[in-house]
């Protein structure tokens, strides 16, 4: 049996596995990300999980953005002490093997697409929807990437070009609708109230929505429809057939999902368009460790 090494990297957490070609995890290990000297604490994850195990064939990297696929260098929003951090080169240095980068979200597509909720399908948009949106697409079975490694940016496609600014500095993106704060923020502002020892919080507001309180479904189906818009672009763009959602307001279930059936099934028109079919993630933290191995596979 051969193995890859697979290495999820995020703000608060950094994870690792091998992993076979069927997608079995032989061994795994996660430690929280430390606020500096992030590759004392990758390299230890990797010895823990390596050492007296069968040697790796290669690495996948998934890592939170934004990177530089050009130059192997990530900048992690939330990791101020990796700024152009020459992570693949890093990685390789320490193994001694191919390494391969791609984005967290990128790789949370290709999971998805490889052993989840997208398994089987021809190509796949994947969507983390949390505190902000972020998206991969798997076009005939393989990462859609881009030079820079910045493809699949699905949340900062704009819905509205008379839409409000978004953080990114464009106008209308789908993320200032439909993220977990934004939806919040919207709720908030028209009436919506959080019970008293409740966070405003998109937790609370599904909990609210799924109650029936009008403001909080309002706020749902006003998302629901921002991303329904987002979808069905994407879907004519590129003829995706497949849509996986996940992060932590995708856990909102049906409050979120019932409606964004009903919107798209109204945005969409064309017949490959309103064959896309929505599903919610199965791999959830998972899957990016997922794709992170099948994309070191991809390269073997
Ligand atoms: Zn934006």
């Amino acid at each position: 049996m051969t193995y890859v090494l697979a290495i999820d990297i995020g703000g608060t957490k950094l994870a690792a596995a091998l992993v076979d070609e069927e997608g079995s995890v032989l061994r795994s290990g996660t430690r929280p990300t430390p606020r500096t000297d992030v590759m004392s604490a990758l390299t230890a994850l990797i010895a823990e999980v390596t050492e007296g195990g069968p040697p790796p064939e290669a690495v996948g990297i998934g890592c939170a953005g934004p990177l530089d696929l050009a130059t192997g260098t990530v900048s992690p929003v939330n990791m101020p002490s990796w700024r152009g951090f020459p992570l693949r080169e890093e990685v390789r240095k320490l193994t001694g093997l191919p390494t391969v980068l791609a984005g967290d979200a990128q790789c949370f597509a290709l999971g998805e697409h490889w052993l989840g909720a997208g398994r089987d399908s021809a190509s796949l948009l994947g969507i983390v929807v949390s505190t902000g949106i972020g998206g991969g697409l798997v076009i005939d079975g393989m990462p859609l990437l881009g030079p820079t490694g910045n493809a699949g940016h699905v949340g900062h496609m704009s819905i509205d070009p008379n839409g409000e600014r978004c953080e990114c500095g464009g106008r209308g993106c789908v993320e200032r609708y439909s993220s977990g704060p934004n939806l919040a923020r919207w709720a908030l502002d028209n009436g919506w109230s959080p019970a008293p020892d409740e966070k405003a919080d998109a937790r609370a507001l599904a909990r609210d929505a799924a109650a029936g309180d009008p403001v909080a479904v309002a706020a749902f189906e006003r998302g629901a429809r921002a991303l329904a818009g987002m979808i069905a672009s994407t879907a004519a763009a590129v003829e995706i057939t497949t849509v996986v959602i996940g992060g932590g307001v995708s856990a909102a279930g049906k409050v979120l999902f019932d409606p964004l059936e009903r919107m798209l099934d109204d945005v969409a028109g064309l017949a490959f368009v309103r064959a896309v079919r929505v599903h919610q993630s199965t791999l959830g933290v998972h899957a990016a460790l997922a794709g992170a191995a099948r994309l070191a596979w991809q390269h073997t």
